[in-house]
């Protein structure tokens, strides 16, 4: 097992042109990033480039660099070509380092072999890892990867729909009918709806109203009836647990088809439930085998993810001090496990601990918005159509 540093470079830049042969001091960029990644424990640290200009400045400083196809979308997938290109083997560590961080901190790099190494994060890996999970997807080849939130709260977690202007439909409304996860039908059935209340707006030329008809179009349609009959699932399970919260919810909806005559309640938001740290024991997951489970960043790509490399960081946070100072000694940071492409870690610099965010691998699920226990992340929408492109799913 060799520990890799791959660092793909291409000259293309809308905010700086040829950025990494940018001097600074007397030094391009490049040669500097790549001086950051020798000094750390790698064994090899290669380029991957398109340009031909970079590839001579890389042979002038002496290091390591490989030529790769000039159409990648993004520098994930160029770091897979060159990994191919230069043999690496399924067990070697590769960790892809950005171009543009100059002052990178060997430390920071050792850290990120160190966990790479150690830590075993990958909760699917437990589930691929059961006997009779293993049993069905032997023989069987990743295709494709990718995550999503599911709106769960259902009936009793809807917010007020209209607004002057604008109406609310479909998963944003909260209409995903979750004892069926479907949710396909209210979206578009409540578009239609909505489209009726704004065609009659429009006709009595009242426009940039509150439409509230809306809602009692909703409510005389079969969303209501639909969304009523399984008003029950996600308060049980969260109040009384899978185990015995789906047992009731089993007798209520295959029994009873949702007719029960009680109404459970669970007024928590799932963010504020989220148990401490300290009461809760360690899961060490099996490490993925690279068979029947993978580690996040090789399935990230096969989510065809891409983001503009030049653009602010869409994940934001309200207190950039809160990961640290609170999630952590607290909730042990679940952004690092709960996200499925990685991109939240917590790295070790100078003797303190740093949150890391790799904006570039996120696959959109929304997760961390709604899932930080602070509440402190707040997701925005990336530039340039960037994200997850999934042909097949
Ligand atoms: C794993 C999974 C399996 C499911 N299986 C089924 C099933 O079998 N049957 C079924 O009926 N339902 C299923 N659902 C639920 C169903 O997918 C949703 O209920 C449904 O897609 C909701 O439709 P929507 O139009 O409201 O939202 P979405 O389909 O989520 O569409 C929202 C769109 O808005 C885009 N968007 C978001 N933010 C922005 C922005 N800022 N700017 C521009 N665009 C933006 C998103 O990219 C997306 O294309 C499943 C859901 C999941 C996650
Ligand atoms: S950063 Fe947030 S939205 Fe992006 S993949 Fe991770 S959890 Fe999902």
């Amino acid at each position: 097992m060799n520990k890799i540093v791959l660092i793909p470079s291409r000259l293309q830049s809308e905010r700086l042109p040829e950025k990494p042969l940018k001097l600074i001091g007397t030094r391009t960029m490049i040669e500097m990033v790549y001086e950051a990644a020798s000094k750390s424990v790698a064994d090899k640290v290669t380029i991957a480039t398109d340009s031909e200009s970079i590839f001579q400045e890389v042979n002038n400083f002496g290091g390591d660099v490989v030529m790769t196809n000039p159409k990648h979308a993004n520098g994930t997938e160029r770091i897979y070509e060159a990994a191919e290109k230069m043999g690496l083997a399924g067990e070697d560590i590769v960790i892809n380092l950005q171009g543009d961080e100059p002052f990178s901190d060997p430390k920071d790099i050792n850290n990120i072999f160190k966990l790479l190494q150690e830590e075993n994060v990958e909760m699917v890996s437990m589930f691929t890892d059961h006997k009779d999970i293993k049993k069905l997807l032997q023989n069987g080849t990743r295709v494709a990867y990718g995550a999503r939130a599911l709106t769960k709260g259902g009936y009793h977690s809807r917010p007020k729909m209209t607004f002057p202007g604008g109406i609310l439909v479909g998963c944003d409304a909260g209409l995903m009918v979750f004892t069926k996860i479907k949710g396909t039908h209210t979206a578009m059935k409540s578009g239609m709806l909505a489209a009726e209340s704004a065609f009659e707006a429009i006709s009595q030329n009242r426009i940039g109203e509150d439409l509230i008809d809306f809602e009692e179009r909703l409510k005389s349609s079969w969303i209501e009836s639909d969304l009523y009959k399984s008003r029950n699932m996600t308060a049980l399970l969260h109040k009384y647990g899978t185990l015995i919260g789906g047992l009731i919810m089993g007798i209520e909806q295959f029994l009873f088809r949702g007719k029960l005559p009680f109404t459970w309640r669970h007024k928590t938001p799932d963010y504020a439930c989220m148990k401490k740290a300290n009461v809760c024991e360690k899961i060490n997951y099996p490490k993925p085998d690279g068979v029947i489970s993978f580690d996040k960043l090789s399935s990230v790509f096969l989510s065809n993810t891409n983001h503009e490399e030049d653009q602010p960081c869409h994940l934001t946070l309200k207190d950039s001090s809160i990961p640290i100072s609170v999630n952590l000694p607290e909730y042990d940071e679940p952004a690092q496990r709960y996200c499925p492409a990685g991109v939240y870690e917590v790295v070790e610099k100078d003797g303190e601990n740093k949150f890391q965010i790799n904006a570039q691998n996120c696959v959109h699920c929304k997760t961390c918005d709604i899932k930080d226990p602070s509440q402190n992340i707040v997701w925005v929408t990336p530039e340039g159509m960037g994200g997850p492109n999934y042909p097949n799913m």
